[in-house]
């Protein structure tokens, strides 16, 4: 077995993973057991501002200034034209992001956590920063992590891409499609990303998906699917940080996780860097990371409590809610502030 010094270890190079290593100079490692944005599992629908921030709007494909919710007795629209949404391509994005790093990028599997570095299919690599941004997998502080965490409660996503159009973000809250879940039908100049989530984690989402599409009269194409969280993890685990689904950064109930990956993945970044750097310690780092993300923990209990509601009220009630929720007054509470998240 072959052990290397880095500075920095960083095992995913997805969202998560590559706003981290953008963040970071020095000897860094990235990680992941595929290409760099060869392996999508998002409808990739997310603020503007995102990518406009990332220096990688070059990867939009359409905008969005509307989010159509429908329930089973109305259907509510919100607008987001001060602060639209975008459908955007992932390889493109990713590659994009990775133009900007200055890191060596591998594709390894990687196998767990091993005292002061990482085990791979090809050896071991070692550095005092260990990055675990490996989504729901959690390769690094999951069940082979230092003192291995608990797991944040899953939801399961199926997803397909179809000839439809449209013009803004299509959601269903509706027993009838899914029970205790969400579709979505997000549009990509021409055709669309229409999936299904289920708040449940239930997996087997392949037959209702279809009847779904039947419905919209449009034939799938191929599938993919995968966790991701619903409730905030731990931050760190021992030496360990976490970021983006591998610490349930993922919003609960509208399932936005790649917004929150790109926050803290920044924040974790300047910090690791900062410690890299000798200018705070080590320590110190991972300390301030747990106060950055726990900032937000109430937003977070928030949104989860809502999700638990939606998931267990009657489906005659979801419509008023929706509405409720779009009354200029209430609106003018929390749209805003949700559309803000990350800025
Ligand atoms: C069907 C579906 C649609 C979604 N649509 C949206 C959306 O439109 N907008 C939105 O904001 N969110 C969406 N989400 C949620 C969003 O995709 C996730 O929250 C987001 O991808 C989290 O980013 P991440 O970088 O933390 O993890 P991931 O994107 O899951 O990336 C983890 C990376 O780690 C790598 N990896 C994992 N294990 C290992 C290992 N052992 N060794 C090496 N590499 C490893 C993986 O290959 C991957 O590249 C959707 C989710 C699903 C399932």
């Amino acid at each position: 077995m072959r052990a290397r010094e880095y500075d920095a270890i960083i095992v995913g190079a997805s969202f998560a993973g590559l706003a981290v290593a953008r963040e970071l100079r020095g000897e860094v490692l990235l990680l992941d057991r595929y290409e760099v944005g060869s392996h999508q599992t998002s409808a990739c629908g997310t603020p503007l501002w995102v990518l406009e921030q990332l220096g990688v709007k070059e990867s939009v494909i359409q905008v969005h200034a509307r989010a159509v919710i429908h329930t089973p007795t109305r259907t509510v629209v919100y607008d987001a034209s001060e602060s639209p949404y975008c459908t955007f391509d992932y390889a493109r994005f990713c590659r994009g992001l990775l133009e900007r790093c200055r890191v060596r990028f591998l594709r390894t599997a990687v196998r767990g956590f091993r005292a002061g570095g990482v085990e791979t299919e090809d050896g071991c690599f070692e550095a005092p920063c260990l990055i675990d941004a490996s989504g729901w997998h959690r390769a690094l502080v999951g069940s082979g992590g230092p003192r291995g965490a608990a797991p944040p409660a899953l939801t399961f996503g199926l997803e397909t891409e179809a000839d439809y159009a449209g013009d803004a973000l299509y959601f269903w809250i509706d027993p009838a499609i899914l029970r205790e879940g969400a579709a979505w039908l997000f549009p990509v100049a021409g055709h669309s990303r229409i999936g299904l989530g289920s708040y449940a984690g239930a997996s087997k989402l392949r037959k209702p998906l279809e009847e779904f599409l039947r419905g919209l009269d449009v034939a799938a194409t191929r599938f993919h699917g995968t966790y991701f969280p619903a409730g905030l993890g731990a931050p760190t685990v021992g030496r360990v940080f976490a970021v983006g689904d591998s610490a349930g950064h993922c919003l609960p109930l509208t399932g936005e996780g790649i917004r929150p990956a790109v926050y803290f993945g920044r924040v974790c970044g300047e910090l690791v860097q900062s410690a890299i750097d000798g200018r705070i310690p080590f320590d110190r780092a991972l300390q301030a990371y747990r106060a950055r993300v726990f900032a937000h923990r109430r937003a977070y209990a928030m949104l989860r409590a809502l999700q638990w509601a939606v998931r267990r009220m009657p489906a005659t009630w979801l419509g008023p809610l929706a509405e409720f929720g779009g009354r200029p007054a209430i609106r003018a509470r929390w749209w805003p502030r949700y559309l803000d998240f990350g800025k």
